[in-house]
């Protein structure tokens, strides 16, 4: 099921790579005219777990917000402040109660999303964290994606309407500049509940024509489409999905690795992205 949104986004790819200015301000105008085009000054950034967050709040000289602006049952944790003249804030998801593991996957990542989005009303949110990528796409380990769209792959519902509902494609800000100042690549996110995936996930994956794999990204856009607020991603890749090697032995394996390109890469994002103009990006 491609929905328009995430073909369009498709041809984003394209235009990046081919340096085509004109297709690339299409896509802006395309965005502009449903989010109105603000200057960035307020940035959220929204990450699942603590290993991938706290090296961010560390290159991002952000402290934790005392006492908390997302009060409990909320289990996430912020942290605020100021980098490249924009005011920052990240969030991260907070550990499951019955467990205590980092709370993944797309039920907390809306939930966050949309109590942070509530609380800090940023001017942009990005979706970081680790993933995995898709070799076939140009993905290594440690590499950074900027995100063109977000959709979902492990839900299926062949009913009229819901089919789309299922995939639940939104499109990114358009970044053409952002990736082309950074040397980022680009492609489309997509999201399930699980880190493995069964066949019928792997056709939506290859039919969506996903670059990297991951558990939270469509749900956060889900949510912050609910506030008309712009969201794009930045995914580091841990594991090869259309590799031969299982991904949680390579996750454990790269975490670090990934940890540490987003520790370095985020705030030059964040530097970029600061007083700028969606349009601009
Ligand atoms: N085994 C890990 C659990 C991590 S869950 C541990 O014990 O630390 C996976 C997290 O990494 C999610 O937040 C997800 O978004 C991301 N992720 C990385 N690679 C992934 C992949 N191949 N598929 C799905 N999610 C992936």
């Amino acid at each position: 099921m491609t929905s328009p949104r995430k073909r369009d986004s498709l041809e984003a790819d394209v235009v990046v790579a081919s340096g085509d200015e004109g297709l690339a301000e299409q896509q802006q105008e395309k965005y502009l005219a449903t989010h109105a085009d603000r200057t960035i000054r307020t940035i959220l950034l929204l990450v699942a777990m603590e290993a991938e967050a706290m090296p961010m709040v560390q290159s991002l000289g952000l402290s934790a917000d005392d006492p908390a602006v997302i009060p409990p049952p909320a289990p996430c944790h912020s942290f605020s402040g100021e980098h490249a003249g924009a005011q920052v804030h990240l969030v991260c998801f907070g550990k499951c109660k019955a467990t205590g593991v980092d709370n993944v996957g797309t039920v907390p990542a809306a939930l966050t999303a949309y109590l942070a989005i509530q609380a800090f009303k940023p001017n942009i949110v990005i979706s970081t964290g680790t993933a995995g990528g898709f070799r076939s796409r140009g993905a290594s380990i440690a590499d950074i994606f900027v995100s063109t769209a977000m959709v979902n792959h492990d839900r299926r519902i062949p009913i009229p309407g819901f089919d789309k509902y299922g995939v639940g494609a939104f499109d990114a800000v358009p970044t053409p500049h952002l990736q082309q100042a950074l040397g980022l690549k680009a492609g489309v996110v997509t999201s399930g509940n699980s880190l493995d995936y069964t066949a019928e996930d792997m056709a939506r994956m290859v039919e969506h024509e996903a670059a990297v794999k991951e558990m939270e990204a469509a749900a956060v856009a889900w949510s912050a489409d609910l506030f008309g607020c712009p969201v794009f991603c930045l995914k580091s890749v841990t594991d090869i999905v259309d590799g031969d090697r299982p991904a949680q032995e390579e996750f454990l394996e790269n975490l670090h690795k990934a940890a540490e390109a987003l520790q370095h890469t985020v705030p030059r994002v964040v530097e970029f992205i600061a007083g700028r103009r969606l349009s601009e990006l």
